[in-house]
């Protein structure tokens, strides 16, 4: 299990989430392995349709996370609705597991 991020985070990637994870999982929207360092010199344009992605292989289920983003975009997998179960399977793909 891992937790996901869903919907909200498309556009907005605040990149709140990732300073938080004691284990380094959460990256994207472009480099696999980047922290989102790549968000900082984007510009809202450049967000368009992005998001972050928590890699399910590395993610410990501690929930630092969730609170952090404000836009409530990360769910424990069990938990995420179901308007956005497809988020589990595009964190997932995004990491190639
Ligand atoms: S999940 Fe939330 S805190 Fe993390 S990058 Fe997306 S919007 Fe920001
Ligand atoms: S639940 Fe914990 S380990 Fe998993 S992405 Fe969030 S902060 Fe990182």
């Amino acid at each position: 299990m891992s937790y996901i991020i869903a919907e909200p985070c498309v556009s907005v990637c605040d990149t709140a989430c990732v300073d938080v994870c004691p284990v380094d999982c959460i990256h994207g929207p472009i480099d696999k392995e980047g922290r989102g360092e790549e968000v900082k010199g984007m510009s809202d344009e450049d967000k368009n349709g992005k998001q972050l992605y928590i890699d399910p292989d590395e993610c410990i289920d501690c929930g630092a996370c969730e609170p952090e983003c404000p836009v409530q975009a990360i769910f424990e997998e069990s938990e995420v609705p179901s308007e956005w179960k497809d988020f589990v399977k595009k964190n997932y793909d995004f990491f190639g597991r």
